[in-house]
């Protein structure tokens, strides 16, 4: 069995942390990943790195500090990935509980009594951080969630043990005051912490990118609506449940002589109409409703479980919420009015068909005039 001594463990782990320093400033820079919270997760792994190669010295004597700002970097740093937006107060209090203790064993506070609270600050800022990953995986699977926080809990609870041991001898647990430098079980936990550490907030980093890059394929960018590709997907969801006896409904809206906007007030004033538009639908809308931008300036309402005269009312109060609402451009007031065309699933009529019927529906609106509802019936044909 290979047998490895403190010192090359503790060399290893400092060469793991420059890996892990490039690795987070490429994310950062040439990536443009989470840039912020990849800077500071670098400045984090650097800061530790003087004290894992130094012998005994000036820099042994600065460990405790630099494992502090590390902790604390990589706190902050969490705290942007997982975009929580939180007071820093907590995290900076424990650091300078942290950073006065270690800078008062200079002026004369006793050395175990120093370190002892170092050492409780750095488990409770671990804690923290353990905390803010709780909290900000909460899409993830369970069992990702407790591998995350496993590495924090564990230092922090070696931390305090550490601190506890050191304040209270009596207690035991001398093994935990062991120099990692001369134990080489304490300086290969150490490492495999640092690594699992690492290893999580690259898997966070990476399911933050795939997250971005599923909404954006799914959702317009523009107004922020679900796109066409996922209305499909939602109807083909619908079609199963229609097949098992439950009925949903289409409203395709198009806005009237929308050109008219662009050509007097410029695109820019179209496409904030438009975004105008999308946040009244949206609001107009249940939770379990599909608003979708399908072309230009025509939206798709997909309604499940919804009857005939709800839809109808529906559609009926989108319209006028739309021709009563007042949207301006640089001071220019200007009416907006859309055409509805609604349809309801029938056996034959789903997906495309079921598109096809609101589609004719809303051209039928148009030809009668505009700003009005149009319901396509079960047979062909539709009625206003
Ligand atoms: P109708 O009442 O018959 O529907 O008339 P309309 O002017 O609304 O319809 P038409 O199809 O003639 O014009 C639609 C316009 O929508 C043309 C196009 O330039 C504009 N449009 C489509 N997409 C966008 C967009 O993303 N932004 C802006 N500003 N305009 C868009
Ligand atoms: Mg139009
Ligand atoms: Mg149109």
């Amino acid at each position: 069995m290979i047998e490895l001594d403190s010192n090359t463990l503790l060399l290893v782990n400092a060469l793991f942390g420059a890996l892990a320093v490039g690795v987070w400033m490429l994310l950062a820079f040439p990536f443009r990943i989470a840039r912020q919270a990849c800077v500071m997760l670098a400045g984090a792994q650097a800061v530790m790195l003087p004290p894992l190669l130094a012998g005994p010295g000036p820099f042994q004597a600065l460990a405790g500090i630099c494992t502090l700002i590390a902790l604390g970097l990589l706190s902050l740093g969490l705290r942007q990935l997982l975009r929580l937006r939180q007071q820093r107060l907590d995290l900076l209090g424990l650091l300078a509980l942290g950073l006065f203790a270690d800078l008062a064993r200079l002026s004369g506070l006793p050395a175990d009594m120093a370190t002892g609270l170092t050492l409780m600050s750095m488990g409770g800022l671990c804690l923290l951080a353990g905390r803010d990953l709780l909290l900000g995986s909460l899409g993830l699977a369970a069992w990702l969630r407790v591998g995350l926080v496993a590495p924090y809990a564990v230092m922090s609870c070696f931390l305090m043990l550490r601190s506890i041991a050191l304040t209270q001898p009596e207690l035991g647990g001398g093994w935990l005051l062991e120099d990692p430098r001369r134990h080489a079980g304490l300086a290969a936990g150490w490492l495999v912490l640092a690594m699992s550490i690492s290893a999580g907030l690259i898997a966070l980093v990476l399911s933050r990118l795939i997250q971005r890059i599923e909404s954006l394929t799914r959702h317009d960018p523009l107004t922020g609506l679900w796109n066409r590709r996922e209305l499909s997907e939602q109807l083909a969801r619908q079609q199963v449940r229609a097949q098992r006896g439950r009925s949903h409904a289409l409203l395709m809206v198009d806005l009237d002589h929308f050109k008219r906007i662009n050509d007097e007030l410029g695109h820019a004033a179209g496409d904030a109409a438009l975004r105008h538009v999308a946040r009244l639908l949206q609001a107009s809308l249940r939770e379990q409703d599909c608003a979708a931008r399908y072309g230009g300036e025509e939206f798709a309402l997909l309604l499940p479980d919804t009857p005939l005269a709800g839809a109808q009312a529906l559609a009926e109060r989108l319209r006028a919420a739309l021709a009563s609402s007042v949207w301006s451009w640089q001071g220019r007031h200007w009416p907006l009015t859309a055409s509805l065309g609604l349809a309801l699933s029938a056996p034959g009529r789903l997906g495309d068909a079921l598109v096809e019927a609101a589609d004719r529906a809303m051209y039928q609106a148009k030809a009668q005039g505009r700003n009005r509802v149009c319901l396509a019936p079960a047979a062909e044909g539709a009625s206003c």
